[in-house]
């Protein structure tokens, strides 16, 4: 499966259930995915070996052309607009600029939709790096993914580059003192005859133990939506996910659930 791929700099705007009217930004190379992660649910579809890939990012003055010419074209027609996000072909850190590019959306943000906000949708992988922590900081919604309780099913589900453990990424996690959201995707499947489950009861109560460490700001839950590169996967109800969510709540963190 080749995946859901953005073709554009800056796409959209669309109607987001997380976050409104929604205009995005893709700063990955153009119809290829990169990402740290290689996730069995990835809309995506797979992360490409660095020895396959021709990566070419976006130039930091694309960028703030395309984001421009686009705030602009639409402030001139008045439409809407509640949040510029980060997101599309991958890990949008990767970009060896992400740091100055955050740095150019706020101005063009305060300059054109100064009510706006700015959304990053991350792995968290890279943010032990100093600048990508410094730039995670300065968005309104620093959304970061957690999606397991044990490090076998992270590196199942998540699949990620190297020898990265959960506790990498928890630490990562953890430096933002609670200044984050945390974005959880449940999911159960089987991939290579390997069965993976992050709804069990053990892994929910230690992904559950993570959160309330962590204290974000807000858990948004959610299940998979689209294709994924692996067929068997299951989508789970969104009965359980409401209960996982009640859980989350019972600890005073608030929780939205997207069914
Ligand atoms: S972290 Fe996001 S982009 Fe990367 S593989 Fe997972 S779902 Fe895809």
């Amino acid at each position: 499966m080749n995946g859901f791929l953005f073709e554009q700099i800056v796409f959209g705007p669309v109607k987001s259930r997380r976050l409104g009217i929604s205009l995005g930004i893709n700063l990955l190379p153009l119809n290829q995915k990169h990402c740290t992660f290689n996730c069995l649910y990835c809309e995506c579809g797979w992360t490409l070996p660095d020895n396959k890939s021709n990566a070419s990012y976006p130039a930091r003055s694309e960028v703030y052309q395309a984001l421009e010419l686009r705030l602009r074209a639409m402030k001139q027609k008045k439409s809407l607009l509640d949040t510029i996000t980060f997101a599309g072909n991958g890990e949008p850190t990767l970009h060896p600029e992400f740091a100055g590019i955050i740095d150019d959306t706020i101005i063009l943000r305060n300059s054109y939709y100064p009510e706006g906000r700015i959304a990053v949708l991350s792995n968290a992988s890279l943010a032990s790096e100093k600048e990508v922590a410094e730039a995670l900081k300065k968005v309104d919604q620093n959304i970061l993914k957690l999606d397991a309780g044990t490090n076998e099913t992270f590196r199942l589900i998540n699949n990620p580059a190297g020898q990265v453990h959960l506790d990498d990424i928890v630490e990562n996690l953890k430096q933002f003192s609670g200044n984050l959201i945390i974005q959880t995707l449940f999911v159960r499947g089987t991939h290579k005859g390997v069965s993976f489950d992050n709804t069990t009861d053990h892994e929910v109560s230690l992904w559950l133990q993570h959160i309330q460490m962590l204290q974000p700001k807000l858990v948004m839950i959610y299940p998979i939506a689209r294709a994924t590169p692996t067929e068997d996967v299951e989508k789970v109800p969104g009965d359980e996910l409401l209960s996982i969510a009640a859980r989350v709540e019972a600890l005073g963190i608030p929780t939205e659930v997207y069914p």
